[in-house]
């Protein structure tokens, strides 16, 4: 059983190396304690988990973690992740509590909202109609791709549009991501290979697969 005061014998052991009165110096526990000591770091009074990556995750009580968690997944910005997606958001914003895989399950288990709603298919009532790219120019594909390493002159990012048609490129370097920039960008573009009709002209963002930014795509 995990007390709320979690932390206390691992604090003790890494200020002091002192073990909880009840456990022997040479038990399975004491070995136990020690071990997994090892994992956390005490700066000032507030102990940390080292993550894999070396990021210090703090450690947080047993009820705050329950309330981290009920918050990631009801919250305001909650969407009712699964039990896996929410220990993953907590543990990346840099919160560690021992028990919490198990209350994420618990928490997901017993909410109301999930097992209402859970298994309702989230899918269109129709397909998806794709609007296949026919002439130059009309289409273009928007991204960023950084941080890279700081060129002369200050350049770490770099703003790509690839043309679906052609697949011509345009790209430019900047210092400083700023939405000034890509208006900059796109309105250059636009200056020199037109702009797309105004009746027909929809703006669709998506997320990319793997580089940090957004990615835009300009349909017409
Ligand atoms: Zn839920």
């Amino acid at each position: 059983m995990i007390e709320e005061d979690w932390w206390t014998q691992f604090i003790d052991f890494i200020r002091e190396f002192k073990l909880p009165p009840p456990v022997e110096a040479k038990s399975t526990e004491a070995a136990h304690i020690i071990r997994r000591s090892k994992g956390f770091v005490l700066v000032g009074d507030n102990l940390y988990k080292r993550f894999a990556s070396g990021i210090l995750m703090k450690c947080v009580t047993l009820e705050e973690g329950k309330d981290i968690l009920k918050e990631i997944h009801e919250g305001v910005c909650g969407n009712h992740a699964a039990s896996r997606t929410l220990v993953g958001k907590a543990y990346r914003s840099g919160f560690f509590w021992p028990t919490a895989v198990s209350d994420a399950e618990d928490l997901v288990r017993q909410c109301p909202g999930c097992q209402f709603f859970g298994k309702k298919i989230h899918v269109l009532a129709h397909n998806w109609i794709t609007i296949p790219p026919s002439w130059s120019f009309a289409c273009w594909s928007l991204d960023m791709i950084g941080p890279l390493i700081v060129a002369p002159g200050g350049f770490n990012h770099v703003l790509v549009a690839v043309d679906k048609f052609t697949k011509w490129i345009e790209c430019k370097p900047i210092v400083k991501i700023s939405s000034d920039r890509v208006v900059d960008f796109i309105s250059d573009i636009i200056h020199r290979f037109g702009f797309p009709t105004l009746s027909s002209q929809i703006w669709v963002l998506t997320s990319h697969r793997s580089l940090s930014g957004i990615s835009a795509t300009i349909l017409a």
